[in-house]
């Protein structure tokens, strides 16, 4: 697996944003993935197989409180 991503986390992709930003916060994961560019707030959904292509790395972590989750099986 090439990159392990979360919710909130900032990526960066193969394409940047219209506006010429490339950063992404992920804000919904799912079947597909929604992201919003962290310097104009448009949202776009992207299919996550096409997702998992794009991607070229991720910026920022999101630090969510695992600790506190008690159903987390990783
Ligand atoms: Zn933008």
């Amino acid at each position: 697996m090439p990159f392990s991503y979360q919710m909130g986390d900032v990526v960066q992709l193969k394409k940047p944003h219209a506006c010429g930003a490339n950063r992404w916060r992920i804000i919904r994961l799912g079947m597909d993935i929604r992201v919003k560019c962290t310097e104009c707030d448009h949202s776009v959904l992207i299919p996550r197989a096409r997702f998992d292509r794009l991607i070229r790395k991720i910026l920022e972590t999101a630090k969510n409180d695992r600790e506190n989750t008690t159903n987390d099986q990783e």
